[in-house]
């Protein structure tokens, strides 16, 4: 390695959050930093409430510029292409920022099922600048009848939104269309009739082993022909990895391909950590808990990388514990077979989100 070595971050996710706060390390183990993000980072775990108008967008923003401000060069927009012959990023404001080492950690989109045609206008849960998009939605629907809304799939965030959306006052209808057959199969068995209840009794209409062929802007149609009609639909059919991650010269199908050591398989000089990766050593799930526990790990990868040292491995988690913020005061704990319902899991849910963003704002 020569004595300084340009390091280029891409998105400013969990791990890079971490590489941020621990700047001086890596500058001490001769890197010159810069990164290429957003100068925001928004936490998903308070996205449904901020979505639909519950929360202030400002209790999960974390200030990137301002963390950014301990020695590390930091460009306020987005890499649209990466040169992997050049070793050059291209920035959408048409900067070129060349480096020797580059890492990404660039998250997720909601991923589009195969043969589902979705209009522009539909709001996707990722990125999270789509989603807020809900928001404008809520905040400014005053038509008579009250806004309705299709949420497209039953996954964590769909449910999260659609409880939540259903007890804005204006929201007329939240319809929550699912392909599988029964709601909640990625949750306990009790905890998804528990779900189901809620959902019930709060008047969201749940239509599961629907079959989806186009999600427009004013209505959703199944291949029956059945109609769904609607003011806004929302997309939460998954995460995937974004266009950056899947593309040439680096990307794959599932996203950046890592090894543990979180390099990229083909190129050492590549690290990815996060959403983006298709991580080798097993599936990951797209959960924020591996960008989290991962930015340790890549930062000791870096400074192992400049002191000749092995590089460390990422492990994760056999199981983690999840909370959904089912609004009004009360929430889903689920950790492996287990779950707690009510407002002592929203109290933990808030309490490990103050903590974790309490990091990056001191
Ligand atoms: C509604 C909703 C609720 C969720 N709730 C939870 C939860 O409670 N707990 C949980 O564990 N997971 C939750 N998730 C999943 C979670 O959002 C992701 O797993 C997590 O955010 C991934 O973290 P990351 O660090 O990979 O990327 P992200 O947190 O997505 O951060 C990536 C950053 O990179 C930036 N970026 C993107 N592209 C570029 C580019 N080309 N150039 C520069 N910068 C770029 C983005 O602006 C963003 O700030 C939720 C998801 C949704 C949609």
């Amino acid at each position: 390695m020569t004595a300084e070595t340009r390091l280029l971050l891409v998105g400013a996710g969990h791990a890079h959050l971490h590489l941020l706060r621990q700047a001086d390390q890596l500058r001490r183990a001769g890197y010159v930093v810069t990164l290429v993000a957003p100068p925001w980072f928004d936490y998903s775990g308070a996205a449904a409430g901020v979505a639909v108008g519950a929360r202030d967008p400002a209790v999960g923003r974390i200030d990137v510029a301002r963390l950014a401000q301990g020695g590390v060069e930091h460009r306020p927009t987005r890499v649209t292409r990466l040169d992997a012959d050049t070793r050059a990023a291209t920035c959408a404001d048409g900067e070129q920022i060349s480096w020797d080492v580059v890492s990404l950690n660039i998250g997720s989109v909601a991923a589009t099922p195969p043969g589902l045609s979705v209009h522009p206008d539909v709001v996707r849960v990722k990125p999270l600048d789509d989603l807020h998009r809900l928001r404008e939605h809520v905040a400014t629907h005053h038509g008579g009848a009250g806004l309705r809304v299709s949420v497209v799939g039953a996954g964590p965030s769909g449910i999260e939104l659609a409880a939540q959306l259903a007890l804005v006052p204006h929201v007329a209808r939240v319809t929550v269309l699912e392909s599988g057959a029964s709601l909640g199969a990625f949750l306990p068995t009790g905890a998804a009739s528990r779900l189901a209840r809620l959902l019930d009794h709060r008047g969201v209409v749940v239509r599961c082993g629907v079959d989806l062929v186009e999600v427009g802007a004013s209505r959703a149609v199944l291949r029956d022909g059945t109609e769904i009609v609607h003011d806004v639909a929302v997309l939460a059919t998954g995460l995937a990895p974004p266009p950056l991650a899947t593309a040439a010269p680096w990307g794959g199908p599932g996203g950046l391909p890592v090894e543990a050591t979180l390099q990229h398989r083909d190129h050492a000089d590549v690290y990815a950590a996060g959403d983006c990766v298709d991580f080798l050593p097993g599936r990951l799930a797209r959960i924020g808990v591996h960008g989290v526990r991962q930015g340790p790990v890549l930062l000791e990868a870096l400074l192992a990388r400049s002191a000749g040292g092995p590089a460390p491995v990422y492990t994760p988690p056999s199981t983690s514990l999840s909370i959904l913020d089912l609004g009004g005061g009360t929430a889903l704990a689920v950790r492996g077979g287990r779950w707690w319902f009510g407002r002592a899991s929203l109290l933990l849910k808030r309490a490990i989100d103050r903590r974790w963003l309490a990091r990056y704002r001191s």
